[in-house]
C-alpha cells in the first residue's frame, strides 16, 4: 500500500514519543497497569485564570478565523513577554503565532532551509529536530555530546562541525532531553564561534525556561552579535500546562516572520482563536503563578535522581531543568535479563515496557543510543512504584 505514498512521507520516522505514548495507551486499553513516563506533558491542570479566560472568550464570539501571525493584542502580550523574562525587544511585526512550538519550528525550517542545508544538532536533541529538517530538505548534523560534559555542545564541537553548508543551528536550553541548560558563559563561547560564521542561524528552544532550577534562564538572542541572527521559540505547553490547547510562537527578525506568516497562511491559517485569547491571560500573569509547578518538578527531580541512582548501571547527569532525566544505561548492552537479550537501548525501554509496565523512550529517538528518556511529570507515587518495578526487573 506504502508504494502510493511519497518519499518525503516513507523516509520520515514516526515521533518515538508518541508512538510510546499511544503504544502505553494501547497496553492499557487491553486492561495492562502501565505507567506512563514517556511523554513529555506536565500532568498539572490549566490554572484556573486561565480556563476562565478561554470560557470568556467563548462569550465573547471569538469564533472566527483569527489573523494568520496571531491577534495583536497577544502578540503585544508576547513582547512585553520577551522583554520582562528574556530581556529581549521584538516588536509585533517580529512575532508569529503558531499552533505549538512545534508548528513554529516547522515554519523555520520550512522557510529557511534549501536542499541540503546542513543544520547543526548538538545530540541528543529533541525528538523532531531532525525529521523537521530533513522534511524541509536540510541535513542534520549530529553532534554528540555526552554526560561528561553534561550533554552539552563545547564552542571546539561546534566549530568542528561547521562547513560551507551550515545554514542553522538548533538546540534547546533547559533541554529535552537531558535537562541541561546552558550557562551564559557557554552561550558566549558558542557565539564567539558563530562571529566568525555570520551567515550561520540560530533556532534558540526556550519551551522550558521557566522549569529551571538553577534560576537565571539565558536568551542566546540576548549575547552580542546574536540578536539578529537567532530566532526564539516558545510556548505555552509546558510553562502553563496547556499541552493541548497548542499555542506556540516566535521572535526573530522581521523577514523570517513574515515568511512563516506567509508559509502558515497557505498551510493552517491563524491558530485556535480561543487558545489564543487564553495564551494573552497566562503570559501577562506573574511567573509567582506558576512557581508552585516549577517548586513540585524540582522535588521530584531530587526524588528520581536518588532512587535511579540505587540502581546499578545507570549513569546519571543532574538536570538542571525541564522535566526529564537521560540515564545512560550502556552498560547493559549485551546483557540478557529474563529471557531478553538487550542489545541497544531501544531493547532496554522495550523491556522496561513489557517486564516493568513502564514507558520511557530510546534515546536514539533524540540522537544518543547510549540512554533512556524518563519523563517525572508524573505524581510521587506514580515515580516511586514506577522506579522500583524498574529496580526489580533489573
Ligand atoms: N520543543 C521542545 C524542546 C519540546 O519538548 C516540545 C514539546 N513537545 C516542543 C518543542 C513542542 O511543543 P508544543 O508543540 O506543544 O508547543
Ligand atoms: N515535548 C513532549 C515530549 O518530548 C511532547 C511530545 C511531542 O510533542 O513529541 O515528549
Amino acid at each position: 500500500m506504502n508504494n502510493h505514498l511519497s518519499d518525503r512521507i516513507n523516509n520520515m520516522a514516526t515521533s518515538a514519543t508518541l508512538a510510546m505514548a499511544a503504544k502505553a495507551r494501547e497496553l492499557r486499553g487491553q486492561g495492562k497497569d502501565i505507567i506512563g513516563l514517556s511523554l513529555g506533558e506536565p500532568d498539572f491542570n490549566i490554572p484556573d485564570f486561565i480556563k476562565d479566560a478561554a470560557k470568556k472568550a467563548i462569550d465573547e464570539n471569538y469564533s472566527s478565523y483569527s489573523p494568520v501571525d496571531g491577534y495583536a493584542d497577544l502578540k503585544q502580550a508576547i513582547s512585553n513577554k520577551f522583554k520582562r523574562d528574556n530581556g529581549l525587544e521584538y516588536g509585533l511585526n517580529q512575532i508569529v503565532v503558531s499552533t505549538g512550538a512545534k508548528q513554529s519550528l516547522a515554519n523555520i525550517a520550512m522557510v529557511m532551509l534549501n536542499d541540503g542545508d546542513e543544520v547543526i544538532l548538538p545530540a541528543p536533541y529533541w525528538v523532531s529536530y531532525s525529521d523537521i529538517v530533513k522534511l524541509a530538505g536540510g541535513v542534520p548534523v549530529e553532534v554528540p555530546t555526552s554526560i561528561d560534559t553534561d550533554f552539552k555542545m563545547t564552542p571546539a564541537q561546534l566549530e568542528a562541525a561547521i562547513t560551507p553548508k551550515t545554514k542553522m543551528m538548533w538546540f534547546s536550553s533547559p533541554c529535552n532531553p537531558s535537562g541541561s541548560v546552558y550557562s551564559e558563559e557557554e552561550l558566549k563561547g558558542l557565539a564567539e564561534v558563530l562571529k566568525k560564521h555570520p551567515n550561520i542561524f540560530v533556532v534558540s528552544d526556550e519551551i522550558y525556561e521557566h522549569i529551571n532550577f538553577r534560576g537565571g534562564h539565558v536568551s542566546i538572542a540576548g549575547i552580542e552579535g546574536m540578536y539578529d541572527r537567532t530566532i526564539t521559540v516558545n510556548g505555552v505547553s509546558k510553562a502553563f500546562a496547556m499541552t493541548g490547547w497548542r499555542i506556540g510562537y516566535i521572535g526573530g527578525p522581521e523577514w523570517v516572520a513574515k515568511a512563516c506568516t506567509k508559509f502558515q497562511g497557505q498551510n493552517t491559517s491563524g491558530a485556535n482563536a480561543i487558545a489564543q485569547r487564553a495564551t494573552i491571560t497566562a503570559l501577562e500573569a506573574p511567573v509567582s503563578k506558576i512557581q508552585f509547578m516549577i517548586d513540585e518538578f524540582h522535588k521530584r527531580r531530587d526524588l528520581v535522581l536518588g532512587l535511579l541512582g540505587e540502581i546499578e548501571g545507570f549513569n546519571l547527569n543532574i538536570p538542571e531543568g525541564a522535566f526529564y532525566v537521560f540515564p545512560d544505561i550502556s552498560s547493559f548492552f549485551g546483557k540478557t535479563l529474563n529471557g531478553t537479550k538487550i542489545n541497544d537501548a531501544s531493547d532496554f525501554a522495550l523491556y522496561l515496557l513489557e517486564h516493568a509496565n513502564v514507558a520511557t523512550v530510546t534515546g536514539a529517538a533524540f540522537g544518543n543510543p547510549n540512554c533512556i528518556r524518563i519523563s517525572y511529570a508524573a505524581s510521587e507515587d506514580e515515580l516511586k512504584e514506577a522506579i522500583s518495578r524498574i529496580k526489580a526487573v533489573l
